[in-house]
């Protein structure tokens, strides 16, 4: 039986990205049944909007979803599409793993981590007052009714709501996935210490859950700077890093720089009966349409969702041989190589077609 799949191609190097990935899918003999909409700056050309209403009936009605990076303008125009999607389809978590691949040179070999980052709330919720607006003039005469603190009154305001159901959705999830994949440690990220009722109230929950696992799997945790520091010092000693929206979407980046980079690090977005892959990276504007940057993020993105649905054997040879590839060293794009203008290096499909040949 096919597996009926929601396919979003995004835009800037997505296209180029996704083309890769639904080829080294099916390569491993899986069948899937593509559903492929239009999200991003192409569907703005077609339909007007970001994101069409028929992106989100797709996704709901397949349950499954697989996406390419979508542009975000920065400053100005349309807010983010990849925010929105796990806003509105209510994918709280964000797993992003990040492991070592045997060949990447990267300033460690040895990285396991896994990071479990909340999608649904803080600084992320889109909650924002621009500067000037009769609006954000009320916001801050109030607040300074509220409270003693003076704010600049041609200040802009973003708000940054946590709650705690929320924080113990998140943080259950994490407990949850480093039981059932034989993980050892949570460790909850947060700055506390100065944000003491937000972040104090996504560590208190963090606390309170820590102790429904007791004995099961190990907790503790860490303020988000020096969290940053240890993980450049001495990540191995962590293992899942649970952390709410803004902080999971910066030390995501960290992560995969330690495992070699963007073009590596892979996603999954899920929710309670949904769940949307795609790899952490962004649209990378200046490589569009060029066929040189690498697709191996999004291809490990399928193995995440080749995973969720229970393709295990597949997902397992899948990677098996993006590994292979990599450790190999040769059909690798420009930023595996030793030396970033190798002339040897491959294109986008190039590397794809490699990764298809050892799966046969
Ligand atoms: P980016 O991840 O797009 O690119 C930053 C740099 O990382 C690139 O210039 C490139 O050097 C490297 N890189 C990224 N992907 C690579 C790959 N597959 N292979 C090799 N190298 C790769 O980050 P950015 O430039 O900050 O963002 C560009 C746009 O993407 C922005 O509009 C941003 O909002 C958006 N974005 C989207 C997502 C998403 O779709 N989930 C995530 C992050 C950023």
């Amino acid at each position: 039986m096919a597996y009926k799949v929601t396919l979003i191609s995004g835009d800037g190097i997505g296209p180029e990205v996704s083309m890769a990935t639904k080829k080294c899918l099916e390569a491993t003999g899986v069948v899937f049944d593509w559903e492929e909409v239009l999200a991003g700056s192409a569907a703005i050309e077609k339909y007007g909007t970001p994101l069409p209403e028929n992106v989100l009936k797709s996704v709901r009605k397949n349950k499954v979803a697989i996406k390419g990076p979508i542009i975000t303008p920065i400053g100005k125009g349309f807010r983010s599409v990849n925010v929105a999607l796990r806003q509105k389809l209510n994918l709280f978590a964000c797993l992003r793993p990040a492991k070592s691949i045997p060949g990447i040179v990267s300033a460690y070999s040895d990285i396991d981590l896994v990071i479990v980052r909340e999608n649904t709330e803080d600084l992320y919720a889109g909650i924002e007052f621009e500067r000037g607006q009769p609006n954000t003039r009320k916001l801050i005469l109030t607040l300074e009714k509220l409270q003693e603190k003076k704010i600049s009154h041609d200040a802009a305001i973003s708000i940054k709501p946590i709650s705690p159901a929320a924080s113990r959705r998140i943080v259950k999830f994490a407990f949850e996935y480093a039981l059932s994949n034989n993980r050892k440690k949570v460790t909850a990220v947060h700055k506390a210490n100065i944000m003491k009722f937000t972040d104090g109230l996504f560590l208190e929950t963090a606390q309170r859950v820590a102790k429904e696992y007791e004995g099961r799997v190990k907790f503790d945790d860490c303020i988000v700077d020096n969290l940053a520091m240890q993980l450049v010092k001495n990540p191995q000693k962590f293992d899942v890093l649970v952390l709410p929206n803004l902080y999971g979407d910066i030390i995501s980046d960290l992560c995969a720089g330690l495992i070699g980079g963007l073009g590596v690090a892979a996603g999954a977005n899920i929710g309670k009966n949904i769940a949307l892959f795609e790899p952490v990276h962004g649209s990378a504007p200046k490589y569009a349409g060029l066929n040189k940057v690498n697709p191996t993020a999004m291809i490990l993105s399928g193995v995440l969702m080749l995973k969720h649905l229970g393709e295990f054997e597949a997902a397992r040879r899948l990677e098996a041989a993006v590994i292979a590839v990599i450790k190999e060293g040769i059909y690798v794009t420009y930023d595996l190589k030793k030396i970033r203008d190798d002339a040897s290096a491959v294109g986008t499909q190039e590397m794809a077609d490699a990764i298809c040949k050892r799966l046969r």
